[in-house]
């Protein structure tokens, strides 16, 4: 293995203020409490933030009402230049915005730099192409914006998931309260300041930070017309429950436990590399991540022992070194759920094993894990664990494989390895899944619908059908 030198990307390309108000009609004003983000890779505080409580989510709802009026009756062409404006300011300002959300939520800078801004800037452009030609998007002739839109995000893609949210909302003709998750409010407060920049009108985005009882007063907030919600399916849940019968339109894009079929047939250094990606790409705290990888009995041993040596080579650590493969778990409530299952994985009796990696003694940190001998009674087996923890079942025929894939509550993504396009398409076919990969994994694009079957929620952002969440 190589030694690499440190290749830190620099701090200093963001100025985080030490601390920051809510975003309302156009304007940052404070809240009565506050609370602090910190950076889970040392545990510094970062800055103080309002927490909004229920007047200042009814008063950032009063303001997203009061902009819709004027928003919604804007040509397509019009709303299109202000999508616009945010996609380009997005991509003047993206190092500075993936240096930050790397501190804010831990990532490798690499990740947040590579993946997560070119894909934030992308789903803005696509979106702005979408204003100025909904009616030719199968909505009928004259498709209508719902109004306001209440929106809570989670906090492992936060500026990704804020851009799912906000482009297709704006560029339907809603307005929106949004709320990003506690552990990583700050990307979203830099958009507020982007929205400024653009000259966006005031209230059209407004940007409550907070914890769940905050996201609970906006989903109930009855002038609220339309719910969007990406985090846990239990949260989701209460969600469905409260949103039942008013009304509003909802859409929930929660857990996963997705599996990772690699045949017997399959390129097995290109598989290493996508099993890899499935679970230890952003520290596994993805809900699409490959959890599960089904292996065909066959090629078991072989494939292991060169996930292991792969894995291996993975530099866990600081997360603003350009080098580094894995960065810290976001949170210590986070770790210690992760902990949690692993060890409950031991006590079930799979056999665990990580590689040799050393972890800094400051801040939140789990070396990436796999488990072998595991059963589908197992809970790594079932629950979704959301960290860089891969659970490793075999398979003896194609039919095995589809039916332990679908053996999960969950249903949003999977994976399918093999040379045989026929069999790839054959087995895609029945595998109840929102997305299936094929001879790759974890590959994202504005054009293209994402969302689940069964616990995975309902309704696809993403492409010409994320815009009928946002259409009357
Ligand atoms: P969560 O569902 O509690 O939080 C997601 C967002 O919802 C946050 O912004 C949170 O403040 C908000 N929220 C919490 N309670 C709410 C309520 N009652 N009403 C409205 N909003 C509310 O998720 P978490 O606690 O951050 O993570 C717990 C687990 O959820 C993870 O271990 C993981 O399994 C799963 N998760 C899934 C995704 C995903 O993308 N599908 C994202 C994050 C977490």
């Amino acid at each position: 293995m190589f030694e690499y030198a440190p290749a830190p990307e620099s701090r200093s390309v963001v100025t985080i203020a030490p601390s920051y108000g809510l975003f309302i009609d156009g304007e940052f004003g404070e809240a009565k409490d506050t609370f602090k983000t910190i950076n889970p890779a040392d545990e510094e505080v970062l800055s103080e933030v309002a927490l909004a409580g229920p007047e200042d989510v009814d008063r950032a709802v009063a303001a997203a009402r009061r902009a819709f009026e004027g928003w919604s009756t804007l040509p397509g062409s019009e709303r299109a230049k202000y999508l616009f404006r945010i996609a380009r300011i997005i991509q003047e300002r993206s190092r500075e915005l993936a240096v930050l959300e790397s501190l804010d939520n831990g990532k490798p800078i690499k990740e947040s730099r590579d993946v997560d801004l070119p894909l934030v800037a992308a789903h803005f452009f696509y979106y702005a192409g979408w204003a100025d030609k909904l009616k030719y998007a199968g909505f009928g002739p004259d498709p209508r914006p719902l109004g306001v839109a209440g929106q809570v995000i989670p906090w492992n893609f936060p500026l990704m998931m804020l851009a799912w949210k906000i482009a297709p909302a704006l560029a339907t003709g809603n307005t929106v309260v949004l709320k990003p998750a506690e552990t990583t409010p700050l990307s979203a407060l830099f958009f507020a300041d982007i929205c400024r920049q653009a000259e966006l009108p005031p209230g059209v985005v407004n940007i409550v930070t907070g914890a769940g009882d905050t996201g609970r007063y906006l989903v109930e907030h009855p002038d609220v017309n339309k719910v969007a919600f990406t985090g846990s399916t239990e949260v989701g849940r209460a969600i469905a429950r409260s949103v039942a019968g008013t009304g509003k339109k909802l859409t929930l894009e929660l857990g996963g436990k997705a599996a990772n079929i690699v045949f017997d047939d399959a390129p097995i250094d290109q598989a290493v590399e996508g099993i890899v990606n499935g679970i230890f790409f952003n520290q596994g705290h993805v809900c699409c991540a490959g959890s599960r990888l089904l292996v065909q009995e066959s090629i078991a041993e072989e494939l292991l022992a060169s996930l292991k040596r792969r894995m291996s080579t993975l530099r866990v650590g600081d997360p603003l070194d350009k080098n580094t493969d894995v960065g810290a778990i976001n949170s210590a409530a986070q770790l210690a759920r992760i902990t949690e299952l692993s060890e409950i994985g031991a006590t079930e009796g799979a056999e665990r094993w990580s590689p040799e990696c050393p972890l800094p003694d400051r801040g939140f940190w789990f070396a990436p894990t796999i488990f072998t001998g595991v059963t589908q009674a197992h809970r790594i087996a079932r629950e979704e664990i959301f960290g860089p923890v891969l659970s490793v079942l075999t398979f003896r025929t194609p039919a095995e494989a589809i039916e332990k894939a679908n053996n999960t509550p969950y249903g949003l993504s999977a994976g399918v390895w093999s040379e045989k396009g026929s069999r790839i398409l054959a087995v895609a076919d029945k595998l109840r899944a929102g997305v299936v990969w094929a001879n790759t994994f974890n590959k994202f694009d504005p054009t293209s619908p994402f969302g689940g079957y069964k616990e995975s929620g309902y309704g696809r952002e993403g492409g010409r059908h994320g815009l009928e969440a946002y259409l009357a």
